[in-house]
């Protein structure tokens, strides 16, 4: 019998998370002057201690106790091999994919929500507001703050709110509060209401907010959370690609390709920064993160400064952007329409350590029935995109009869996305095509910031 999949036990898992600023260089976020900003700058937004890893410079920093303790509800994670699927597709490349949609929401996403809440329960907050695009990350952090006895609020985007009411119950179940937004609780919402009463909303619009609810509120012990994006988020994503280096190693196997869909780029970051540092030492490896042809981040815009959010409360990041504010069409991968990426991601992808790649709806849809109806599972429309890719690779591995190994992250379930596949069914589905001008008109708003310095970390 061949291996179907490889576990690891709770004594195997990573006590340690792995830290990529300390192995590729990077231009300093900026504040509105223009100027680096310092830590202190974002002590209304995040928790100290937060920050602190935030800028971190240590390679590995160590997982605590209490985080281990509630990850443990769920990881270590499965490392499946997709053995049916590589028989369907006829291929000789060994597929393997790190299951996170075992997670009590479904999902990667509380690898991070959990860590995140412990600091902040650490640091005295009492109360977390956040953003949720097709409610992943909104469910996650509410688990997460269940979990250490916190409030949490999130402002989710209207389109995903009004397509996926489920992922509210989840959120309430957990005992969070889920509004849409824009909403007019905020002064960011209520502007973007005035001049687009019908907008579908954006995870740009839906930070501003969130950010708005955090550093107006008179407790002073409120903060906002961010589920992607951010270096510290990359960072606690890592337990992930560290679990599946440690499973490979227990079969004899290394990946000659490393994939995973990207939308703020913590999916993509956590399976492959531990592959990214081997590659920096030399290993022959490619790595492609997958993002939507409809919210091309990686692969038609530039590497710029700009903000993470739509009411430009964020500091400048280094980052490729579409634009702050561009709103992404309505494609039911709500977790990846994200108009900018992470600013390591970024990094990576300027200096072609990484390789983007997009795939349209309905090829990832038409993926994700193929693993639907092989290996059983379905998928979150998001991770699609990613089975996209693992397809096309496969393909090609087949034409150029090569044995390789590709690893993806299966970064969740599509249980509550269900809607996506009956309108896919019903043919109700579109592909959204960007023009050029669309995209340069999207891209005037950050004319005349800063350019980031084009720096090699190899
Ligand atoms: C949020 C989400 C993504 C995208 O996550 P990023 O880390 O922001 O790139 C991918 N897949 C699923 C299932 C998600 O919920």
């Amino acid at each position: 019998m061949e291996v179907r999949k490889v576990l690891l036990t709770e004594d195997e898992m990573p006590r340690q998370w792995y830290n990529i600023l300390a192995d590729i260089k990077m231009n300093p976020p900026l504040g509105p002057d223009g100027n680096p900003v310092g830590p202190d700058a974002l002590a209304p937004v995040f928790p100290m201690n937060l920050i602190e890893q935030e800028v971190s410079p240590e390679r590995w920093i160590d997982i605590p106790e209490e985080v281990l303790n509630v990850l443990t509800i769920w990881r270590p994670s499965p490392l499946v091999r997709a053995l049916s699927l590589e028989k369907a597709l006829d291929t000789p490349a060994r597929i393997y994919f790190k299951n996170e949609g075992v997670s009590p929401p479904g999902s990667h996403k509380p690898n991070t929500a959990v860590p995140q809440a412990y600091y902040n329960k650490v640091f005295g907050i009492e109360k977390l507001t956040t953003e949720t695009g097709a409610g992943q990350w909104g469910s996650a952090l509410s688990f997460a703050c269940s979990q250490f006895g916190i409030e949490c609020k999130v402002f989710m985007v209207r389109i995903s709110f009004d397509q996926k009411p489920y992922r509210k119950s989840m959120m309430e179940t957990w005992g969070g509060q889920c509004i849409a937004s824009p909403s007019t609780e905020t002064k960011a919402g209520r502007d973007v209401l005035e001049r687009d009463p019908e907008t579908p909303g954006s995870l740009g619009i839906a930070i501003s907010e969130a950010i708005e609810a955090a550093v107006t509120d008179e407790t002073g012990k409120t903060r906002y959370s961010l589920g992607s994006v951010l270096n510290h988020v990359m960072l606690h994503q890592t337990i992930v690609g560290l679990e599946a280096k440690k499973q490979l190693d227990k079969i004899g196997e290394y990946p000659d390709i490393v994939i995973a869909c990207a939308g703020g780029g913590s999916n993509f970051a956590g399976i492959a920064y531990p592959f990214v540092l081997d590659k920096i030492n030399g290993k022959e490896i490619d790595i492609y993160p997958v993002e939507p042809a409809a919210c091309p981040t990686l692969t038609r815009a530039p590497f710029v400064y700009d903000h993470g959010d739509t009411a430009r409360y964020t500091p400048l990041l280094p980052m490729y952007s579409l634009g702050h504010a561009f709103v992404p069409p309505p494609v039911h991968a709500g977790g990846l329409r994200y108009h900018g990426m992470s600013p390591t991601v970024s990094q990576l992808a300027a200096e072609g350590i990484i390789e983007p790649r997009t795939a349209t709806q309905l090829d990832a849809m038409k993926a994700g029935m193929v693993f639907a109806r092989t290996e059983g599972m379905i998928s979150a429309p998001e991770t699609n995109h990613a089975l996209a890719c693992i397809i096309d690779e496969a393909q090609k591995a087949k034409e150029e009869g090569k044995e390789k190994v590709i690893l993806a992250n299966w970064s969740g379930h599509g249980l509550i996305d269900l809607v996506a596949y009956d309108k896919y069914f019903a043919g109700e589905l579109q592909n959204f095509a960007l023009t050029d001008e669309e995209l340069s008109a999207s891209q005037k708003v950050f004319e005349n910031f800063p350019k980031p310095e084009l720096l090699k970390s190899r």
